[in-house]
């Protein structure tokens, strides 16, 4: 717009200012012949003024920090007056604030550093007057897209003149030419923080996709969150319904310390309004204040409070869901001063919620599927494929090792008879508690797997045949000796088995899955030969 400006100047000294400032108004006017014909006449006021509406065009810096202080000084400089201040609408469009340092005042009060949004011009004069301690302030509305974003307030003239009619024309101008400056400026700033929290989402997203381990997801989560919004706590809270407790399971806070549990830090679910209010509506309590929230004024003690005691004065919960129930909330403090959420916090702080949901769905499902592939649901003993892969690595650990392994398989005793006497349930629950008996007295390296319907194999390593056979034999009493009561009904069993050592087959060169197979073979026919010489007995090689 003003490209050619250094050309102009040069060609054009000695003018009447009067008639530049009056080009200008052409310009403004866009009646762009009339501009220029008179824009031949020069003055060094246009041409700094030209300047400052170039410069300001042009300081649309990233610094955005900088920015204002930059505008208020460039302009106080160039009009030559000693006191300038801009108000800036703020997000909440309830008032016009000072957001960066005001020129010629060190200090401004507090009560003068924002207008009300609707103050009419009088309202507006009254405050920007008493801001600069002067009654002869000149005030001009920043607006972009027809709506007022600011306000651009100046003041002393440095040689105590007084404002005139171009002066404030000018300073119209001004604040016309500084708008999109300001404008940008925000967005730069909005989308700086869209990028920031984009960026937060991410890494939050990316533990849940990189690890599997919920845990480590939880604690990415409340440490990213708790630093990038610069909260007193966050903290994953669990609520376990069957004992009414809320409990703090991932905690991170400005104190950076994620401490085991502390038995005080849980919360009622039930008899807690917070909690209460998340599981009726399953929406975010969001409070800036909570001393002004009569609802939350049983607000409990926070883990952080009952470390530091220092209260939480603003709160952030959000549902995280799980299936189809609220597994429990991502919680945010503010403890040492109220903050005021905005939508783009809580927006992202659900968002984060959202996705913590499905990491804690995924991972419960996970933990289920592993079990399932490995474990006999009904004893928690291990079942038959899984207990084919193990054995292989036993045998190829125990000829690496030359030790010992022993093979045992068992059996429990007419139970089809038991089955058709007391009820499937029974023998259900006769199979259950053997489990529980089988796992009580293995050792840590013992395997122990359900490998058909009453049919169980036990892997003993470092265990040769003589002391598997004790070992197979004090099990075999423990069942004998056991009452299994159901239903009031103190009932019994017994078991048959055989042991074998793999130690003497191992030796014989034979490929791994031919010698397991050999193995349970060998193993089986002890087991039918117990059964045949009168039952609950084991038999040995
Ligand atoms: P033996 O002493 O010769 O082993 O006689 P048995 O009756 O135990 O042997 P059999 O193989 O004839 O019958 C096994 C019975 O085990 C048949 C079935 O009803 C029972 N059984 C197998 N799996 C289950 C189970 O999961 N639950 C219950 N309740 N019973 C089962
Ligand atoms: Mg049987
Ligand atoms: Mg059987």
């Amino acid at each position: 717009m003003f490209g050619n400006f250094d050309i102009v100047h040069n060609n054009n000294e000695n003018k009447d200012p009067k008639d530049l400032l009056l080009a200008l108004k052409k310009f403004n006017e866009t009646d762009k012949n009339d501009f220029f014909e008179i824009f031949n006449l020069d003055s060094e006021r246009l041409f700094k003024e030209i300047s400052l509406l170039r410069e300001l065009s042009l300081v649309s810096s990233c610094r955005t920090d900088n920015l204002l202080n930059e505008l208020i000084y460039k302009i106080a400089k160039t009009l030559q007056v000693e006191k300038c201040a801009i108000y800036i609408l703020d997000a909440s469009k309830e008032k016009f604030n000072i957001e960066s340092c005001v020129y010629g005042l060190d200090i401004y009060s507090e009560e003068f550093s924002s207008i009300d949004s609707n103050a009419n011009e009088f309202k507006i004069k009254f405050v920007t007057n008493n801001l600069f301690g002067n009654n002869k302030a000149q005030t001009a509305f920043i607006k972009s897209n027809h709506e007022i974003i600011g306000i651009l307030a100046i003041c002393s003239k440095e040689d105590n003149s007084e404002f005139n009619e171009d002066d404030e024309y000018f300073i119209k101008l001004c604040a016309a030419q500084i708008a999109p400056t300001i404008e940008n400026g925000r967005n730069y700033k909005q989308l700086q923080l869209q990028t920031f929290r984009e960026k937060i989402i991410n890494k939050i997203n990316n533990s849940i996709r990189m690890s599997l381990d919920l845990n480590t997801i939880l604690n990415t989560a409340v440490y990213e969150i708790a630093t990038a919004l610069n909260v007193s706590v966050c903290s994953i809270v669990k609520f376990i319904p069957a004992k009414n407790m809320a409990l703090v399971t991932n905690e991170f806070n400005t104190h950076g310390y994620n401490n085991p549990l502390l038995t005080e830090a849980y919360t009622p679910v039930i008899g807690n309004s917070v909690n209460e209010r998340i599981l009726r509506t399953l929406k975010s309590v969001i409070a800036d204040d909570i001393s002004k929230d009569s609802d939350l004024k049983d607000y409990p003690k926070t883990r952080y409070e009952i470390i530091n005691g220092v209260k939480a004065k603003s709160i952030l919960i959000v549902p995280i869901m799980f299936e189809s129930g609220v597994f429990g909330t991502l919680t945010l403090n503010q403890c040492n001063k109220t903050k005021k959420w905005s939508q783009d916090d809580v927006q992202m702080i659900e968002n984060i919620a959202f996705q913590i949901g499905i990491a804690i769905n995924q991972s419960y499902l996970l933990e289920k599927i592993k079990s399932l592939a490995i474990k006999d649901e009904l004893t928690g003993l291990i079942n038959k494929r899984n207990f084919n892969e193990r054995i292989s690595a036993e045998i190829e650990r125990a000829k690496r090792h030359s030790g010992s392994l022993s093979l045992a398989i068992f059996d429990i005793d007419f139970f089809k008879k038991f089955n058709d006497t007391w009820g499937h349930l029974a023998g259900d629950f006769v199979l259950r508690e053997l489990g529980k008996i089988i796992k009580d007295n293995i050792r840590k390296s013992d395997i122990a797997a359900r490998i058909g319907g009453e049919e169980f194999a036990l892997i003993l390593p470092e265990t040769d045949i003589n002391n598997g056979y004790e070992f197979l034999e004090r099990l075999r009493n423990a069942i004998q000796n056991s009452d299994f009561s159901f239903q009031g009904k103190k009932l019994k069993v017994t078991i048959s088995g055989g042991i074998i050592d793999i130690g003497q087959i191992k030796n014989k060169n034979i490929e791994i899955n031919s010698l397991i197979r050999e193995s349970i073979e060998q193993a089986d026919s002890l087991l039918y030969k117990a059964k045949k010489h009168g039952r609950n007995r084991i038999c040995m090689q």
